[in-house]
Order: structure tokens, then C-alpha cells, then sequence
């Protein structure tokens, strides 16, 4: 059986110019080359810098496996396509025709990111629809001699999958376990509009502890070697968050100040929990915590409503 170091290479995009912030997974199997998570499309040269060191070119790939069409995942699909026409794209159905016809996407984006976005993530182009090989959860992927079970992991994203490889027990997770860099313990949650759902989250983390994981994979960023209390830590995380959240919404500030006040309120936490201050830092920049923010502000009204409405 090949070890893990000679399928799995991790290639880190250095996003921004910031190590272990976004990581591509090149999978090597029998000859097949396979991407789990490109990155964006800003960071499409360190990739193919990656690629090269290990006698690759962007022509040599024959898959992308895409665990959410975030832009910070998924941001150049289109561009590898265009120049590797030959290019299988994995993504789940829900996310396949977003990519395919990029127009809402990028509108959500920019609301999001407004000026910024081009220089976060840079251009992503639509994908052809022949390229895509649109998934529901419960199929098999196959790169070389690894099968990859795919689980439909909702709760970051509607259209979140889990890469599940039962050779080596290790799942690819995407952002279903948070931002953690490998070694590290702090977990700080990603929950961008404007999916999030925690009851959703919680049933995907339960589905991948069912797997029984030796390890998971974080796109932001690494292994997680003790994965199921890693995914018990982040349950408690998220809730801590979201009644955060629930509790600076009912305190009658507006949005906004609220909105700043649990900006502040995580990034002082976050400082006191790594006490190295570039590495707390890290956290917070990539957190990206007042898209958070709002991610669980809409989380938030929606379980009011629906909490309203069955009265
Ligand atoms: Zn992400």
C-alpha cells in the first residue's frame, strides 16, 4: 500500500502572502493526478509553483475535487480548465451550476468583499458544463487507486462535500472543521453567509465522527491528528459563537454595533487563547470575522422566524 506522503503532497497557495492560510491537496495515484481545493485564482502561480516542484504542469492534472465553490477553495476551476480543457471538475450539484454561470456567485462575493475581491481572489471564470461531474454525496471518486466516498456535508455551505479516503481513515473536510493550523489547538469557526446552519454543521460533524477518522484535513489549514475531539472542541465553538451572536442581537444595539462588538469580543479572545501575537493574528485575518459576523446574524433571524412562525 503507497504511504500518504507519496499519494497526498500538500501545496500551501501562501494567500495574500500568508503562509498556512489556504492549502491545495495534490492527490498522486497509478499516474492520475488529482486537485483537492486549487485555491484562487490569485494565487494560481505559487500553485502551479507547487505543481512544478513535483514535476508537474496544470496539462498533467486530470481531476479537481472541490469540497465548496467558496472563492477561497474553488476561485480558479475556471482558469485550470481553460487551460486543461481535459479537466473533470467534482463539485456538488447545488454548487455545479454556480460555476458553471459564475454571475450570482461573484454578485454574493462582491457584496461581500466589494473593492477587495479582485485582489483577494482575482478573476474566476466559468467552468463548461461538460467539464462537470456534479455529485450528491454517496458516490465514489476515483483518482488512480484511491476511492474517495463522498459525503454530503452541509452547515459551512449548502453544497459542502466531505472527501472520504477509508485507506488511510482520513477525511477531507473542507471547512467543516474550522480554521485550525496544524499543531495548533485554537479552533476559530468560518461562518460566511449565506448558508450558515448550525443544526446542519452539527449533523455533518456527526456524520464524519461516524467514519471513525484517523485524521482530517482543514483547507485553512492542515491535518488534524486527534480529529474527533478536534470536531467536539468546534461543536462547542460554534455554539458559543452562535449564542454570542443570539445575545448581541437581543441587547438592542444596532446591527452594525453589534456586529462590531463581536468583532472585538472574538479577536480579544482569540488573542488571549494564542499568546503569540503574529500567530493570533494569523487567526483573526483569516477568520475573516465580520463576514462571520453576518453569516450568523442571518443564521440567527432565520431560526427567529421559523421560531415565530410556529407559534
Ligand atoms: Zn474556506
Amino acid at each position: 500500500m503507497p504511504t500518504e506522503e507519496s499519494v497526498y503532497k500538500i501545496i500551501d497557495t501562501i494567500w495574500m502572502g500568508r503562509p498556512k492560510s489556504i492549502a491545495c491537496v495534490l492527490v498522486q495515484s497509478e499516474g492520475i493526478n488529482a486537485l483537492i481545493d486549487p485555491g484562487p485564482t490569485s494565487t494560481l502561480e505559487t500553485l502551479r509553483a507547487g505543481l512544478q516542484e513535483h514535476g508537474l504542469r496544470v496539462q498533467d492534472l486530470h481531476a479537481i475535487l472541490l469540497t465548496h465553490i467558496h472563492l477561497d477553495h474553488a476561485g480558479s476551476v475556471g482558469s485550470l480548465v481553460k487551460e486543461n480543457p481535459q479537466l473533470d471538475v467534482f463539485v456538488h450539484e447545488f454548487g455545479a451550476k454556480h460555476i458553471a454561470d459564475p454571475a450570482k456567485l461573484l454578485a454574493s462575493a462582491a457584496r461581500l468583499y466589494g473593492g477587495e475581491m479582485d485582489r483577494m481572489y482575482g478573476e474566476f471564470l466559468p467552468v463548461p458544463q461538460e467539464n462537470l461531474r456534479p455529485l450528491a454525496g454517496g458516490e465514489i471518486v476515483t483518482v488512480g487507486a484511491r476511492k474517495f466516498s463522498v459525503l454530503y456535508t452541509p452547515g459551512h455551505a449548502s453544497h459542502h462535500l466531505t472527501f472520504w479516503d477509508s485507506l488511510d481513515k482520513n477525511a477531507f473536510v473542507g471547512d467543516v472543521g474550522g480554521i485550525t493550523v496544524e499543531g495548533d489547538t485554537f479552533i476559530m469557526p468560518a461562518t460566511p453567509p449565506p448558508d450558515i446552519s448550525l443544526d446542519l454543521w452539527n449533523k455533518s460533524l456527526d456524520a464524519i465522527a461516524a467514519l471513525k477518522p484517523e485524521k482530517i484535513f482543514l483547507t485553512h489549514f492542515g491535518y488534524q491528528h486527534d480529529p474527533v475531539a478536534h470536531m467536539e472542541r468546534y461543536r462547542k465553538k460554534l455554539a458559543d459563537w452562535a449564542a454570542l451572536v443570539k445575545d448581541l442581537l437581543e441587547s438592542g444595539k444596532s446591527e452594525e454595533e453589534a456586529g462590531k462588538e463581536f468583532v472585538d469580543a472574538v479577536a480579544g479572545e482569540t488573542r488571549q487563547a494564542v499568546s503569540n501575537s503574529s500567530e493570533a493574528d494569523h487567526y483573526i485575518f483569516n477568520g475573516g470575522l465580520y463576514l462571520s459576523w453576518l453569516g450568523l446574524l442571518r443564521y440567527t433571524k432565520k431560526q427567529k422566524e421559523k421560531a415565530q412562525s410556529a407559534i
